[in-house]
């Protein structure tokens, strides 16, 4: 089928990039377990390292399987184009190659995932790269952040550890202003509940380790290009602007248009960088994508009730979650991510630190591991493990307090899931 935007998410998570095997028939993707692909001649080998054909040379690069995951995440998105990585961590790092260099900053966001603050504020700095953290709330901050080498601007629609939406038009419109790439993390929301593109965001990175594969079973990452940014209408972004030295003096934006920055990306970054995604962990996620929207409807219904129940429980202090009417996020939601707000969020336990570490290990059906996003309810307490490496000021910024522990609900029964939640309270807090 062809993927016009005119086919319901419903369809398209199951089918857009798809196709029955030419060769085969079989009408599944296949895993396509190959290194290398055959050239039809010499001719076709020189026009395909010239890119001036597209086709298979070699896995680091590109793989039919992953392609197939590649224009699925990017359908879903609405955007031109997708590169899928090894993880995703991997892909904000690829998402940046691209248009940073040594001496150039991004202004993220302080509330983001705790390995991605270590990864912007310590290893992206041996690239001579740095990260200026802002409270994305406070539009005036992020305006006053934005200097001469600012390259571009970084949040999560809904932020890790959860109960964050930001308000995704209004810092789109203030990196535009400055002639500047929003990238969004939508990890945590997914394209079925937000889509950060149609509110302003030029780039859609992904950790697809999470609700994108949505059982827990392999990491991956992705980063989507709406396709809509002018890489030349600035000096600020040479790699896509300006001829390239490893492809005869090629200007990326010039050759492929809207698809300059993925073929940048796999046609230099994967190629240089080599954090590619392999075929079985493409193939895991496709199948776990074609049931995204069913399984985020429940995340979010399981999510909601137990959010309430935790609400109005005495041993509670307080709950994040940005789909109770108690958020400062609720009204934000129905624009940001109007079919609801996830199933990430913290709550405050009465009793501190030792009443959170009691409760993680009371809990029966809940696991207690560094992950989300999965089909099993899962606990962490964040500020002893994920944001461990944060000094406290960083903790209660990211919302990861010594009192409070992250929860990623399932799609067990919701019923179930409270009842463990009540014995283990009930051992936690005396
Ligand atoms: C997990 C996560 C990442 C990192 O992804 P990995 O696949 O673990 O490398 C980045 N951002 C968010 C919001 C995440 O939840």
């Amino acid at each position: 089928m062809t993927d016009t935007p005119t086919y319901g998410f419903d369809t398209l998570q199951i089918h857009a990039g798809a196709r029955p095997d030419p060769a085969t028939g079989a009408r599944n993707t296949p895993i396509y377990q190959s290194t290398a692909y055959v050239f039809r001649d010499a001719d076709h080998a020189a026009a395909l390292f010239n890119l001036q054909e597209v086709g298979y040379i070699y896995s680091r690069l590109t793989n039919p399987t992953v392609a197939v995951l590649q224009e699925r995440i990017a359908t879903l998105e609405g955007g031109a184009g997708a590169v899928c990585c090894s993880s995703g961590h991997a892909a904000q790092i690829m998402a940046l190659f691209p248009i940073m260099s040594p001496g150039k900053n991004v202004v993220v966001s302080n509330r983001l995932y705790g390995g991605t603050i270590t990864q912007f504020s310590q290893t992206i700095k041996r690239f001579g790269w740095e990260a200026k953290f802002v409270d994305m709330d406070d539009l005036d901050a992020v305006k006053a952040a934005i200097d001469d080498n600012t390259r571009a601007v970084f949040g999560e629609a809904i932020a890790n550890p959860g109960g964050y939406i930001m308000d995704v038009r209004a810092i789109a419109d203030i990196a535009d202003a400055a002639g500047l790439p929003l990238i969004i993390d939508n990890t945590t929301a997914t394209p079925y509940l937000c889509r950060p593109i149609e509110h302003g965001a030029t780039l859609v990175v992904h950790s697809t380790t999470k609700y994108l594969t949505g059982n827990g079973s392999v990491t991956g990452g992705c980063v989507v290009d709406s396709g809509k940014f002018d890489w030349t209408a600035s000096d600020k972004f040479p790699s896509l602007s300006e001829p390239e030295q490893a492809y005869h003096g090629l200007k990326f934006a010039e050759t492929f248009g809207p698809l300059a920055y993925t073929f940048h990306g796999i046609a230099i970054g994967l190629r240089d960088l080599g954090m590619t995604m392999n075929p079985q962990a493409a193939h895991y996620t496709l199948m776990g994508i074609e049931t995204l929207s069913l399984r985020m409807d429940r995340h979010v219904e399981n999510a909601t009730k137990i959010a309430k129940w935790l609400e109005a429980d005495d041993r509670i202090e307080y709950v994040t979650y940005a789909g109770l009417e108690s958020s400062p996020y609720f009204e934000r939601i129905k624009d940001v991510c109007p079919r609801g707000a996830s199933s990430l969020f913290t709550f405050a336990v009465k009793g501190g630190y030792d009443a959170c570490i009691k409760l993680v290990d009371a809990l029966e059906i809940f696991s207690h591991v560094a992950n989300l996003g999965d089909a099993r309810s899962l606990i962490i307490h964040s500020a002893s493990t994920t944001h461990r490496q944060l000094t406290a000021e960083q903790q209660e910024a990211a919302g990861a307090g010594p009192g409070v522990v992250r929860v990623s609900i399932g799609l067990e029964d919701a019923d179930d899931l409270i009842a463990d939640l009540d014995q283990a309270l009930s051992k936690a807090v005396s």
